[in-house]
């Protein structure tokens, strides 16, 4: 549904003790007994997921083996996200903070070989997908993954492929898109000061501490203390942005990105006082 017809003749496993790992050996996957034991279903999903993206298409070079392992979590966040979406946005919040931490601070389109088959190439790479999904909407973005797929398979496709096909798929210029975040470094690490003013208006100061400067959509939410909610999606393309956000209730909770939609290490602090980001 989502990728296209499954691109092998048949489809099996075979369950062996392999100390916890997997291997999506074409058409036949080598299943870790411990999968089978606990009931592991998101590996069964990433394997066979592996077939359209790994096997049918195989990565141009080591660099692009995040088209490989992004791709494979991704599939198995979209079983997560079919089973139940409320869980899928705790485990999304789960694995924010460990690409956090574990960020080899390389471009996910160049690891070096160490870090091949790092966090970086599985949790970034699926993050990538989620929120290039968010860019594109649903409808391009399967039929992106479905083109993708029908244009390499059988062979092997790079990063720039994988770009293209976005690109000519959606009718958007992806360039800004792809350069931060699969051949740049980093990810945002923001800090998002507010305090309601007497009139009722939110001032909102978002600072980006990363050395280099990400250009996205941040959703932020209010919740009163009557359990009334509002908020609005700001964009922020600047080192330091700061705005007013009006707000007809008083706010005692700001929630940055309370859906998940942005890769990124957030802070959120009430102030009285404002002073600039660097
Ligand atoms: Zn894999």
């Amino acid at each position: 549904q989502y990728f296209g017809p499954y691109p092998f003749a048949s489809y099996g496993h075979i369950v062996v003790p392999m100390d916890g790992v997997s291997l999506e050996t074409q058409s036949m996957t080598l299943i870790d007994a411990g999968v089978v034991a606990r009931g592991l279903e998101y590996v069964v999903v990433h394997e066979l997921a592996h077939q359209w993206f790994g096997d049918s298409v195989s990565p141009a070079s080591w660099a692009d083996i995040w088209l490989n392992e992004g791709f494979a979590v991704y599939a198995s966040w979209l079983w997560d996200e079919a089973q139940s979406p409320e869980r899928m946005i705790g485990q999304l919040e789960a694995t924010e903070r460990q690409a956090w931490q574990a960020d080899s601070g390389e471009p996910l389109a160049d690891p070096s070989a160490g870090n091949l088959f790092g966090f970086n190439s599985y949790i970034k790479g699926a993050w990538v997908l989620r929120m290039l999904r968010g860019e594109i909407g649903d409808e391009a973005f399967f039929d992106t993954l479905r083109a993708y797929h029908e244009r390499f398979k059988g062979g092997v496709a790079s990063s720039a492929d994988f770009q293209a096909v976005a690109e000519e798929v959606s009718g958007q210029k992806l360039d800004w898109f792809f350069e931060q975040w699969v051949y740049g470094q980093l990810m945002p690490n923001l800090t998002v000061n507010w305090e309601q003013q007497s009139n009722g208006d939110l001032q909102v100061q978002v600072c980006q501490r990363q050395d280099n400067l990400f250009i996205f959509d941040l959703p932020l939410a209010v919740v009163g203390d009557d359990a009334q909610h509002g908020g609005e999606t700001i964009k922020v393309d600047e080192i330091e942005e700061q705005f007013i956000m009006p707000a007809g209730f008083a706010v005692i909770q700001m929630q940055v990105d309370p859906n998940q939609a942005l890769l990124a290490e957030v802070e959120v602090n009430q102030v009285e006082v404002f002073v600039p980001c660097r």
